[in-house]
C-alpha cells in the first residue's frame, strides 16, 4: 500500500507535469475558469437557454428510469450533460416547509422564495420581475413546451403574476396581454375558452367527464389569432406550422389521464413532448439576440401523486426523448446553455430491491413493478413513501456557457441567478 501522502503526489502528478498553474486552477476551479474552458464545459458567451422542468423529479425517479431504459451501465442522456450539482426545493410558506411547483417556479423565474401557490408574486403578493418578460425586453424570443396546461403553474410563473396559481384563465389573459411568449405548446384548452365553447377538445370526453371549456376573460384562442398567432391542435396542424408566433392546445387540461394503475391512467400525449420541443427550438432559433425556452413533462409528477411506477417511467422517458431533441441543439449551438433539473420530489420515491422484507415500520408502503433492469436479469422495485410531495434535493444538471455556476448544492434561487446573466442581457 501507498501512504497517503505518496498516493496524492500520484495523483496530482499526470497533471502538475504537464500544467501550467493556470490550467491546474481550472481542473481544481472550473466557477472561477469557466471562461478558459470549452462551450460544453461552461466556457463562452450564452446567448439562449432551454431551461427543461421534469416536475416532481428527484434523484429517484431518474435512477428508476436509468435503470430501466438504459440499463445497470447506462446513462440517460440528461446525466450525460458534463456538469451536475443539486438543489433545494423549500419555500417560504407560512404553513410548511416543503414547496409547490408555483413556489418553485417562482424561484427561478424572480430569485424570490414565495408561499405554495404563488405565480411570481413575493409573500405579500405584490408581482416580481420575471425572466420570461425580461429576456422579451432584451431583445429575445421567448417559448413555453409542457405535457401540462400551458397555464400550470410551472410554465405561468416565467410568463405571469398572480396570487393563486388556479387562475389560469387570467393567466392566460396575461400570456397574450402582457408577456407575449412566441410559442406556447401544451394542454389545457379549458380555460382559454368560456363555459359552452367547447372548442377543438370536446368537452366532458369519456375518459374524464370534469373537463369542460371555463374561461372567464373571453375567448382568448380568437384573441391569439387576432394577435398574430398561428393556432394549432393536433400533430398534423404543428408539423405544418410556419414559422412565427405559434399556440397549440392539445388537450382541455394535462395531456394524459393521471390516475392509478388500471384506474384509467392514460400517458399518450396528443404531440409528444420532443416533437414540441422540437418544433419550437425551430421557431424560436430564427431570433439572432437569441431565446429562452421553458419545457416541461409534468406526467412524472402527476403520476408519483398516484404512486403510479409503470407511468412515471413513461413519462421520464418522454422527458428523456426531449432532453435528446435539446442536446442536439446545443451540440449545434454552443452559445445555448441547457439546464434540465425538477422543481420537487414527488412521492418520496426509492428505488429498492424486489425482497419483500424490506419494509420498516407496521404499515406496508405502496410499491410498483418489480421493474426489469435493461440487458439484465435482475428486477428493481420503485417503493412510494407519501402521495404528496418532499423537500429532498433534486439533481440539477447543465451543458453549456455558464454552465459550470450549477456545480456545488444551492437554493432553487439559484436558478435565477445564472439564467439572468443570460436572459437580461442585451448582448
Ligand atoms: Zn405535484
Amino acid at each position: 500500500m501507498l501512504s497517503s501522502r505518496k498516493r496524492l503526489l500520484r495523483l496530482l502528478v499526470p497533471t502538475t507535469a504537464v500544467a501550467t498553474t493556470a490550467v491546474v486552477g481550472a481542473v481544481l476551479n472550473p466557477v472561477l475558469s469557466a471562461n478558459a474552458s470549452t462551450p460544453d464545459h461552461g466556457g463562452g458567451r450564452a446567448r439562449s437557454v432551454i431551461f427543461v422542468n421534469g416536475d416532481g423529479m428527484s434523484a429517484a425517479h431518474r435512477e428508476a428510469a436509468r435503470l430501466y431504459l438504459t440499463g445497470l451501465d447506462g446513462q440517460l442522456t440528461m446525466d450525460k450533460l458534463p456538469v451536475s450539482g443539486q438543489l433545494s426545493t423549500s419555500p417560504h410558506d407560512p404553513a410548511t416547509a416543503i414547496t409547490d411547483s408555483a413556489a418553485a417556479a417562482t424561484a427561478w423565474a424572480t430569485g424570490t422564495k414565495t408561499y405554495n401557490g404563488a405565480i411570481s408574486v413575493d409573500v405579500n403578493g405584490k408581482p416580481l420581475p420575471i425572466l420570461g418578460m425580461q429576456a422579451k425586453a432584451a431583445g429575445k424570443s421567448t417559448g413555453l413546451v409542457t405535457t401540462a396546461q400551458v397555464t400550470d403553474a410551472s410554465p405561468a410563473a416565467w410568463f405571469s403574476q398572480t396570487a393563486n396559481r388556479s387562475a389560469q384563465d387570467e393567466i392566460a389573459r396575461q400570456y397574450l396581454a402582457v408577456s407575449k411568449p412566441d410559442v406556447i405548446l401544451g394542454g389545457g384548452e379549458d380555460w382559454w375558452l368560456p363555459a359552452g365553447t367547447p372548442g377543438a377538445w370536446p368537452d366532458k370526453p369519456a375518459e374524464d367527464p370534469s373537463e369542460a371549456s371555463k374561461g372567464t376573460k373571453g375567448n382568448l384562442i380568437d384573441q391569439a389569432e387576432s394577435a398574430g398567432y398561428q393556432y394549432v391542435s393536433t400533430a398534423q396542424e404543428l408539423a405544418r406550422a410556419k414559422r412565427g408566433k405559434l399556440l397549440g392546445l392539445f388537450g382541455n387540461e394535462e395531456m394524459f389521464q393521471q390516475r392509478p394503475e388500471g384506474q384509467g391512467d392514460v400517458y399518450a400525449p396528443a404531440v409528444d413532448l420532443a416533437t414540441m420541443t422540437r418544433k419550437a427550438l425551430d421557431t424560436l432559433s430564427t431570433n439572432k439576440k437569441g431565446f429562452f425556452l421553458f419545457v416541461e413533462e409534468e406526467g412524472v409528477d402527476e403520476f408519483a401523486h398516484e404512486n403510479n411506477g409503470a407511468r412515471v417511467l413513461q413519462a421520464v422517458e418522454s422527458l428523456e426523448k426531449a432532453v435528446q431533441v435539446a442536446r442536439a441543439y446545443v451540440a449545434a449551438h454552443p452559445d445555448t446553455l441547457l439546464v434540465v433539473t425538477g422543481d420537487h420530489d414527488c412521492g418520496g420515491l426509492t428505488v429498492e430491491d424486489t425482497s419483500g422484507s424490506d419494509e420498516s415500520g407496521s404499515d406496508l408502503s405502496t410499491e410498483d413493478g418489480p421493474f426489469p433492469v435493461h440487458g439484465s436479469g435482475l428486477k428493481f422495485v420503485m417503493d412510494w413513501t407519501t402521495t404528496g410531495h418532499t423537500g429532498v434535493d433534486v439533481p440539477v444538471t447543465a451543458q453549456g456557457p455558464l454552465s459550470t455556476l450549477f456545480t456545488g448544492k444551492h437554493p432553487n434561487t439559484y436558478v435565477h441567478e445564472v439564467l439572468s446573466q443570460v436572459l437580461t442581457s442585451r448582448r
